[in-house]
C-alpha cells in the first residue's frame, strides 16, 4: 500500500519510522511518503493560510497548495484505487471497521490540517476525482491532524498482510468479527503472563489449566463482562445471533 501524507509539520510523522509501521515500510509492505505542504506555495512567505471569509477567529488553510499537492501526488488519470483522507473533528468517527475498509485500498493520501481546517472547496474538488473520507478520531479537538494520521496509519497498517508477526492475533482483538470466532464485536478481557504468582497476586488458575475449551469460554465471559462495564453500547449493538446461550447467562 502507498501512503502519502501532506503536512506543514513533516517532523510530526517521524514515529512512522518506528516499530511495526517502520518495519512494514522497511519490508516494502508500506510505501510511506511525507510531503511538506509549503512545497506547493509560490509566494516569498510560503503562505498556506488566510483569514476566514465572513470573519471570526483563527485562520483557514488555502485551497491552492492542497490542490496542487494532490494533483502532483495523484496525477489526473491515476486516481484508480486512491482515496483522500481528511482528519477533522467534524468527520465520521474512525472505527475498526473503517480501518478494515481502508486496509483494502492501494493508495491513501492524508490531508492533516492545522488552524481552523482546509477551505471547503478543496475537499469538494477532490471528491470529484476520488473517494474522500472526512474522519474524526474522537470527540475532542486536537491542534492539528498529524496525530490523527498517526492513529489511522497504525490502525490500518497493522491489518495489512505480513505486518503483524502473528496474523491470528488481530482476530482476538477488541472489536473483532463474529465470523473470526474471536471477540465478535466485544472488548478484549484481561491478559496475563508469567510469573503465575506476582506480588501476592495470582494468574487466574483456569489460564494455567491447559484446557483450551474452558480457557476460550473464560475469555469470552471476561470479554462480555468488560464490554458491559466499559461499553454497554457495544453489547446493545451486538447482533443477537452473535451471542450464544452461555453468553446470555452472563
Ligand atoms: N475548527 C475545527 C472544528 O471545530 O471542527 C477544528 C480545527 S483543529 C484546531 C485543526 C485540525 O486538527 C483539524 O482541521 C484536523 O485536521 C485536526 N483535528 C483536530 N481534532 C481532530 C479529531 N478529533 N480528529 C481528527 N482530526 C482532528
Amino acid at each position: 500500500m502507498r501512503i502519502d501524507i501532506v503536512t506543514i509539520f513533516p517532523e510530526y510523522l517521524a514515529p512512522l519510522d518506528v516499530s511495526l509501521i517502520g518495519k512494514a515500510a522497511a519490508a516494502g509492505i508500506l510505501d510511506v511518503r511525507v510531503h511538506e505542504l509549503r512545497t506547493w506555495t509560490h509566494d516569498r512567505h510560503n503562505t498556506v493560510d488566510d483569514s476566514p471569509c465572513g470573519g471570526g477567529p483563527g485562520m483557514v488553510m488555502k485551497p491552492e497548495p492542497w490542490s496542487e499537492a494532490l494533483t502532483q501526488i495523484v496525477p489526473p488519470g491515476t486516481e484508480d484505487g486512491a482515496r483522500l483522507i481528511v482528519p477533522t473533528p467534524s468527520g465520521r468517527p474512525f472505527t475498526q471497521r473503517i480501518a478494515e475498509d481502508l486496509a483494502t485500498a492501494s493508495h491513501l493520501v492524508f490531508a492533516p490540517a492545522r488552524y481552523e481546517g482546509i477551505d471547503r472547496r478543496f475537499i469538494e474538488a477532490a471528491a470529484e476525482r476520488m473517494p474522500v473520507e472526512e474522519l474524526s478520531i474522537g470527540d475532542y479537538v486536537l491542534a492539528g491532524g498529524e496525530v490523527a494520521v498517526l492513529v489511522m496509519v497504525e490502525a490500518v497498517g497493522r491489518l495489512l498482510p505480513g505486518v503483524l508477526g502473528n496474523a491470528e492475533s488481530a482476530k482476538d482483538d477488541s472489536f473483532g468479527h463474529s465470523s473470526d470466532g474471536g471477540m465478535a464485536g466485544l472488548l478484549e478481557g484481561p491478559v496475563y503472563t508469567k510469573p503465575a504468582s506476582w506480588d501476592g497476586r495470582e494468574v487466574p488458575p483456569v489460564l494455567l489449566s491447559g484446557n483450551h475449551a474452558v480457557i476460550a469460554r473464560w475469555r469470552r465471559d471476561q470479554a462480555l463482562r468488560r464490554t458491559s462495564e466499559m461499553r454497554p453500547d457495544l453489547i446493545a449493538a451486538l447482533d443477537s445471533a452473535a451471542l450464544d446461550k452461555k453468553d446470555r447467562a452472563q
